[in-house]
């Protein structure tokens, strides 16, 4: 059997930087844990623009549909700014995004102990935290037609619409109840069946779905305006939350707060199963490019090892190797070790991002 694939794409701006971390980490799977993979990399964003006159080459586009999982460092600058939109940075990802078919973004909300006090929230409330908001990222009031700004009368109108067909909620459902078999087996679905009529159409598909597919997985649902409400009250209460692209908008970025820092947050987005049943994927840092800090080895890399860490479980199947790699991260920030973007508390051991990174793998090394 061949080696899964793997493409690195890592962009502009800090995106390299981080994702040499990364590539650190994973030459170490390959050789300590006998987890080769084959990697190929290209150029996404900025540079490859600047190289080939567009921010994604359909050579690249092609590679992305072929691998077993693609990993995104960040895209985009300042130098881009002016360029026509068409070319701009954001576009290779937005293409990667719809060419992939991309329905399910997935971010979670994971506190670190350690790092419990950057939450504007409690120390209790959030430290232990480990949620996983899976948003729809494909339909609904984003992409729903009619849309616009119209005429009536002697004043404007500016319309949207909120649109879901039965399969588009379906797929991201199962991949949400898929998730939460993989975690704490618990689905909490978000909508406001109250009011709109999308909302009563999304509560039945997904409890549909839940009792004929996975009636294994303890289905409840939530109103989300409760939903955000109980996100600040106890978030603690919930596994995997499953939302439309609108709500889900709105609570991922809540519930990422809950954690602290950007340079922390991984994420993934995911589609329909491939042939060999592992689901199209693209695993990325939440965080940009952060041309601030560019070339000065301050960015943390943690986010983009962490969406490494997605990647071991929800494409390769390796689940206990993530929670290595998670628990490596976990033991480096309880060491007191922190990049520029996490001092402030006394005490703390000041870091680069190549020296997080040799923290990391030395306590991937003390896991064996
Ligand atoms: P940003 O996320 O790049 O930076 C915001 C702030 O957070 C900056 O002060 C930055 O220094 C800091 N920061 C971000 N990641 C960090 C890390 N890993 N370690 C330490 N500090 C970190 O957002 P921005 O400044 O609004 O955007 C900069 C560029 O990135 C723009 O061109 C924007 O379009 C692009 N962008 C790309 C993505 C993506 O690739 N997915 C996402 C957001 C923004």
């Amino acid at each position: 059997m061949s080696n899964p694939s793997l493409l690195i794409l890592a962009g502009d701006g800090i995106g390299p930087e981080v994702m040499a971390e990364v590539r650190r980490i994973i030459d170490w799977y390959g050789e300590k844990r006998d987890m080769p993979f084959d990697v190929s990399e290209g150029l996404v964003g900025g540079c490859s623009y600047d190289a080939h006159g567009t921010p994604l080459t359909d050579e690249t586009m092609a590679r992305a549909q072929e691998v077993d999982a693609v990993l995104l460092g960040a895209v985009g600058g300042p130098q881009y700014d002016d360029l026509d939109f068409s070319v701009k940075p954001e576009r290779g990802l937005l293409r990667l995004r719809k060419e992939m078919d991309l329905y399910a973004n997935l971010r979670p909300a994971q506190c670190f102990d350690a790092l419990a006090d950057f939450s504007s929230l409690k120390r209790d409330v959030v430290a232990g935290l480990d949620i996983m908001i899976v948003r729809e990222l494909t339909s609904g009031i984003y992409f729903g037609e009619p849309r616009g700004i119209i005429q009536e009368g002697n004043e404007r109108v500016g319309i949207n619409t909120q649109r879901y067909t039965e399969s588009e909620i379906e797929r991201v459902a199962r991949s949400a109840f898929e998730l939460a078999r993989r975690r704490g087996n618990k689905v909490c679905s978000m909508e406001k069946a109250n009011v709109m009529e999308s909302g009563v159409l999304w509560r039945e598909v997904v409890q549909r779905i839940g009792d004929t597919e996975y009636p294994d997985v303890e289905l409840s649902h939530m109103y989300a305006d409760a939903g955000a409400m109980q996100l600040c009250r106890w978030p603690k209460q919930f596994d995997v939350i499953v939302t439309d692209n609108l709500f889900g908008d709105l609570l991922s970025d809540a519930a990422a707060m809950l954690t602290g820092s950007l340079g922390m947050l991984p994420s993934a987005s995911l589609g329909a199963p491939m042939d060999n049943g592992r689901p199209k994927a693209l695993y990325e840092p939440v965080h940009g490019s952060a041309p601030d800090i560019a070339g000065q080895g301050k960015a943390n890399p943690i986010a983009c090892v962490l969406s490494f860490a997605m990647a071991l479980r929800y494409s390769f199947d390796k689940g206990a190797e993530a929670d290595r790699l998670e628990q490596a991260v976990e033991k480096v920030l309880a060491d007191g070790l922190r990049t520029a973007d996490l001092l402030g508390e006394e005490g703390a051991t000041p870091v680069s991002t190549s020296g997080m990174g040799d923290a990391i793998l030395a306590a991937l090394e003390a896991s064996l």
